[in-house]
């Protein structure tokens, strides 16, 4: 692993949340993408609360408690809202960020990207939080720029003017929802080869077209990405990204090995990958450029845990096979070692430890990281000034229909008692009589739960838990 943890942690990141900083001038939030399910637009509109267009005013970042999860705060001055009540400003939450108190940047796969003043349409949801901030919906599908002049018409619908304005790809629907549905389940070994990828280089992610990509297509890497293992699009039953490609092992060499970059672009376009840059905004960037210090990670074998109890035995056998894969390519240093099983249940940047996990439904940051569409995500942080990975996790969705399966996870059992439901990690506190504040606090919370019904704020709904399988278009 790179330098310890506790490094740069000295400048007290529980202050860091009352100080956190305001990115004035360039809002480079980062950006996709896990592979994921891609959303017809209906079904956007239909489970966002909130649908709205306004301007990005302001960022900030900061760590939330207790987990110490860095997150990025659009403030969003509205222009018009679509769908759900009037309220402005609006606070959007994305996961990850750059924490230049800390010398730490946050890179979570799958998330979109907002620039200060740029004009946005935004599906909605509530956080997790219960904070009154919101999430974009189906991660960068869920936002689209608008140029200065598109706005919408009388009449228009949260759904038409979605529709109107979304990228042509989305708006038409994706070539295979115009294929039979399929029922097939996603093939676990070939997103652990994806995701491993961001895990170890890290190396981003490829699409072929700035519709395909959103706003993490970056235009040096051009077309014919699909048969790289990076390519940022899966089909269900697609057994593609098991192998590494000539792009996929260049980058490899590129970080960990005597390649010289830039590598040209034109004709050898298909050998082009992408790679992070430590200092840039924002960081991904073409193998077509050169950028120091690259984010890498510094000590070799890099050491990971898996939280077995989340994977099936066979799963548990395909994550090591699966990071084999990026372990044995000439030219290239890198290697990842198996360290055993780990209790540890959160994706987190400050333990020290990589884990390869299964999301879990009680876990908030998990709701904010999958918003839909995602099937596993990679967060990685590292190093501003030295580009050296602090720590990475890859997180599987799991809503997710995998072949092989994951395990059915036990049903609780109820608590004697309490009739409480036990197990899953949930900890009851134990019940102490309220002090006076507490009191206070509760009274305040409940005027001000009054207020904001009678302001008519958005409550969150409970959306019907989705499963990503059938339903399934086109994959991202
Ligand atoms: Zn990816």
């Amino acid at each position: 692993m790179s330098r310890p943890w506790h490094s740069f942690r000295r400048s007290g990141w529980r202050s860091a949340l009352y100080a956190a900083i305001v990115s004035c001038s360039f809002l480079w939030l980062e950006s996709s993408v896990a592979m994921g399910r891609r959303h017809s637009i209906p079904d956007l509109i239909e489970q966002a609360e909130l649908v709205v267009v306004g301007t990005v005013t302001e960022s900030l970042v900061f760590r939330r408690l207790p987990s110490g999860s860095v997150y990025t705060a659009v403030t969003l001055q509205l222009g018009e809202t679509l769908k759900g009540p009037w309220q402005t400003p609006i606070e959007i939450l994305v996961p990850g960020g750059r924490l230049e108190e800390e010398d730490l940047a946050v890179w979570v796969s799958h998330q979109p990207r907002f620039f200060l003043g740029e004009r946005v349409l935004a599906a909605l949801r509530k956080s997790p939080f219960g904070d009154d901030r919101f999430l974009v919906l189906g991660g960068a599908e869920g936002k689209v720029r608008l140029h200065e002049a598109t706005h919408p018409k009388a009449g228009d619908s949260a759904l038409s003017f979605f529709q109107r304005v979304a990228p042509p790809e989305q708006r038409e629907g994706s070539p295979s929802a115009r294929l039979k549905r399929s029922q097939n389940p996603f093939d676990f070994l070939s997103i652990a080869v994806h995701e491993q990828g961001h895990f170890a280089g890290p190396l981003g992610d490829l699409y072929n077209n700035a519709e395909e990509g959103g706003g993490a297509y970056i235009e040096c890497i051009g077309s014919n990405n699909q048969e790289k293992t990076m390519y940022g699009v899966i089909g269900p039953g697609s057994t593609r990204p098991r192998d590494l490609e000539q792009a996929d092992r260049l980058g490899m060499r590129a970080l960990y090995g005597g390649l010289f970059l830039p590598l040209p672009t034109g004709s050898v376009n298909e050998n082009l990958f992408a790679y992070f840059c430590a200092s840039g905004s924002p960081e991904l960037t073409c193998s077509s450029a050169a950028c120091e210090p690259r984010v890498h990670w510094a000590s070799i074998p890099v050491a990971y845990k898996i939280r077995t109890s989340d994977f099936s035995a066979e799963q548990v056998q395909l994550l090591q096979r699966g990071l084999g894969v990026w372990n044995r390519i000439n030219g290239s240093s890198f290697s990842g070692d198996y360290r055993g099983d780990t209790e540890i249940d959160v994706a987190s940047v400050d333990d020290n430890v990589n884990v390869f996990r299964v999301s879990d439904a009680d876990n908030s940051d998990d709701n904010a990281v999958f918003t839909g569409g995602a099937l596993a995500v990679t967060s990685f942080a590292w190093f501003i000034s030295s580009g050296e990975i602090a720590d990475s996790d890859i997180t599987f969705n799991h809503r997710t229909d995998f072949q092989p399966a994951l395990p059915v996870p036990p049903t609780p059992t109820p608590d004697p008692d309490t009739g409480d439901g036990g197990g899953c990690g949930t900890i009851t506190p134990p019940a102490t009589p309220l002090t006076r504040s507490l009191g206070l606090l509760l009274l305040l919370t409940l005027v001000t739960f009054a207020l904001a019904r009678i302001r008519g704020s958005v409550q969150p709904h409970e959306a019907p838990e989705e499963h990503y399988s059938d339903k399934s278009h086109f994959f991202l």
